[in-house]
């Protein structure tokens, strides 16, 4: 249990978010996990493997069971964790927490008896905010929509208040929550347009708050459909083998949004750009982002209303390879302040940005890809939405690439 330092859960004050991960592990099934389930893709994957590959090996409790090495590995079979169920209730200041971190709350071996005392712990702490992400949402939505959930939720609840009462003397915990939670941000992740219709099962799902994640996006998106969608993230792949993310993808998809009102939160451009314009990382400082890119919007709790967060740093674009990359025009920065006061920069839709050599080029196209669009290079790195069934190989990424779920 511990802080995360991904973008998307900090708090408004800039507060780092926690992860909770009440199971760990998970089996691979899109090519945004990656090798080796998926030919084709023979870089990049879920961080989250890779990483209890190592805890493993270091002998953490929580990643000793395996898994299949068809779709997982070692310390990555499923595994839930009743210990850390109740860990939330001892937070105390208010935070974004990301559900499983490590795993997906969606697969088909956490039971809905455990999901039921997930949902209740996070119904007994509205004080938090919490942020679950699964490719597996067309589980998720039989689970949330179902009355016998519900019912399963309401005696945990009940379960946990009179555990609280017998241990601390008191059992304030509310009784009656509505449904669907208010403090749950609920997600899946869309990598290439053949996985679009996750969107449609996650729309379909009683949620507060709906996220996709589009990260990494390894392909352009025509057929998303963002209507009812609250949030997106959009994101390239981190790690020495990522593959690559089309610039252009992203401006189409932050054009879609637009369209729809679906606030949007740029993560990172991923590794692959950072190296080629001579940087490291996985290029998630906005600063040295073309401009239209810079956006990092926030939800508002109650699901409709924008609130936009002020970047963590100003200055103007930094080269990192002199002579390409645009540099900032401040006449195309628009500055708005939502209704709290905060205030964020826009770019100006209408404006022309300047490249390093001083030549104009147009501003970002604003348009919404047709059927069968052509995008810029490089190619999305498979169009293929069914697994290959290779064999796993024997050992992980160097490092943790991707994302999990
Ligand atoms: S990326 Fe997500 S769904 Fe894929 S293996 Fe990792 S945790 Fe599971």
């Amino acid at each position: 249990m511990a802080g995360t330092s991904i973008e998307w859960t900090r708090g408004e004050d800039g507060r780092p978010g926690k992860a909770w991960n009440p199971t760990t592990g998970c089996d691979k099934v899109s090519p945004g996990c990656g090798l080796p389930r998926f030919a084709g893709d023979a870089t990049g994957g879920c961080y989250a493997m890779a990483m209890a590959w190592r805890l493993k090996a270091m002998s953490q409790a929580k990643y000793q069971a395996d898994g299949d090495p068809r779709s997982s590995g070692p310390g990555f079979g499923l595994t839930v964790h009743p210990d850390v169920l109740t860990l939330p209730l001892h937070w105390r200041t208010p935070s974004r927490v990301f559900v499983d971190s490590m795993s997906d709350l969606g697969h088909a071996r956490a039971g809905r008896g455990f999901l039921a005392r997930v949902w209740a712990t996070m119904a007994a702490t509205p004080q938090h905010t919490y942020q679950i992400l699964s490719k597996r949402p067309e589980r998720m939505r039989r689970v949330l929509s179902s009355a016998e959930f519900q019912d399963q939720m309401q005696a945990a609840l009940g379960q946990l208040a009179e555990d609280r009462q017998a241990r601390h003397g008191r059992g304030a915990i509310q009784q009656a929550p509505p449904w669907p939670l208010p403090n749950v941000w609920l997600g899946t992740s869309i990598e290439l347009d053949c996985y679009t219709r996750r969107a449609g099962e996650l729309r379909a799902t009683p949620a507060a708050v709906r996220m996709l994640s589009l990260e990494p996006l390894l392909g352009p998106l025509p057929s998303l459909d963002l209507a009812g969608i609250d949030w997106a993230l959009i994101g390239g792949e981190s790690g020495p083998a990522a593959r690559p993310m089309d610039l252009g993808w992203a401006r189409d998809l932050i054009a879609l949004a637009q369209q729809t009102g679906t606030t949007v939160f740029v993560k990172q451009l991923g590794s692959r750009w950072a190296r080629e314009h001579g940087g490291r990382g996985k290029a998630s400082n906005w600063d040295d982002w073309p401009a239209d890119l810079r956006i990092r919007e926030f939800p508002d709790a109650r699901g409709r209303q924008r609130m936009l967060r002020i970047p963590a740093r100003r200055a103007g674009v930094r080269s990192t390879r002199p002579g390409t990359p645009p540099v900032k025009d401040p006449r195309c920065q628009l500055l708005t302040a939502d209704t709290r006061g905060h205030l964020a920069e826009r770019q100006d839709p209408s404006c022309k940005t300047t490249s390093a050599s001083g030549t104009a080029r147009p501003a970002a196209p604003r348009r919404r890809p047709g059927p069968g669009a052509r995008l810029s290079s490089p190619a999305p790195s498979t169009g293929r939405c069914a697994p290959a069934g290779r064999a796993a190989s024997a050992r992980p990424p160097a490092r943790p690439a991707g994302r999990s779920s």
